[in-house]
């Protein structure tokens, strides 16, 4: 049995995650973390009835009384670096799914698992569509130098852009053989309406209610357009790819990122 510490247990991954674990029977939830709901059911917040586990606020007395096996975290951008640090402080492997990680952030957590010796896994998205876009549209960018990328998620989410199209603009950008000429000049009349500027191309964020998460790659090239688009159409995309990351963290060393990776 895989005893897993969900974080964020009482929000909108955190339930769909705890659903999904206990729906395995190699899994099962040791502690439910989350600073709402604190004393609700998990198995009520789930919509599942009585389960008998408690959220509970204090991360660190969680791990120490429930000894789980990991800790995975769907929490907020603010809040998982502490999380983490917490987590390896206890000794205890971590699944991430939590996005907003800096570069210096998994630059200190890949020194931070070297000395605990407790694994991390990262995933900006844990779903199996999404990395298969990420995959294919590193291959076109190898032939097509002019593309953006759009993104839309619901409106409560709170960073943006998303950090899966971050990854799969550093992905196109490693595999482009041609610089693009884009449109750098174009003059912007509404501050913003051209998106982002990163990885040599751009980003475009939208936030609606009613969407889970979308994203499509534009590449342009002389008389033809090729749109890759993945849409995640409920959270039960993601749960796969994070019960292979759970049943395999216990295997890996150091910090691990995307789920390529385990793949
Ligand atoms: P949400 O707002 O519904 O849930 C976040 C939960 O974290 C809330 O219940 C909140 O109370 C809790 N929380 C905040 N600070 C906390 C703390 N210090 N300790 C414990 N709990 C805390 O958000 P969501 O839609 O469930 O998304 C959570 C995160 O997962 C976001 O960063 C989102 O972008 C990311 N996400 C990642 C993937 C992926 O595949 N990697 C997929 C979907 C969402």
């Amino acid at each position: 049995m895989i005893r897993v510490l969900v974080n964020g247990a009482a929000g909108k991954m955190g339930k769909a995650m705890s659903i999904g674990i206990l729906n395995e029977t190699d899994m099962e939830i040791a502690a439910a973390v989350d600073r709402n709901c604190v004393g609700a059911d998990l198995g009520e917040l789930c919509g599942l009835g009585h389960l008998g586990v408690a959220v509970e606020p204090d991360l660190a007395a969680a791990i120490r009384r429930s000894k789980p096996d990991v800790m995975l975290d769907f929490t907020v951008p603010a809040a998982v670096m502490e999380n983490l640090r917490t987590a390896q402080a206890e000794g205890l492997a971590a699944v991430v799914g939590t996005t907003g990680l800096t570069k210096e952030n998994l630059a200190e957590l890949a020194g931070s698992c070297e000395k605990t010796g407790a694994p991390i896994f990262v995933a900006s998205n844990f779903a199996l569509g999404a990395v298969l876009l990420m995959r294919f549209a590193a291959e076109a960018a190898r032939y097509l130098p002019e593309y953006e990328v759009l993104e839309i998620h619901n409106e409560k989410k709170a960073d943006a852009p998303s950090g899966t199209s971050l990854v799969t603009l550093e992905g196109m950008e490693a595999q482009r053989q041609a610089d693009s000429v884009g449109a750098a000049n174009t003059k912007e009349t509404v501050p913003g309406c051209r998106g982002g500027a990163y990885a040599g191309s751009r980003v475009h964020s939208m936030r609606l209610p009613g969407v889970v998460a979308i994203q499509e790659v534009l590449f342009g090239a002389p008389g033809q357009i090729l749109s890759l688009r993945h849409e995640s159409t409920s959270r039960e995309s993601f749960f796969p790819g994070v019960a292979l990351a759970l049943r395999k963290i216990g295997r890996l060393q150091g910090l691990v990122q995307g789920l390529d990776q385990l793949l």
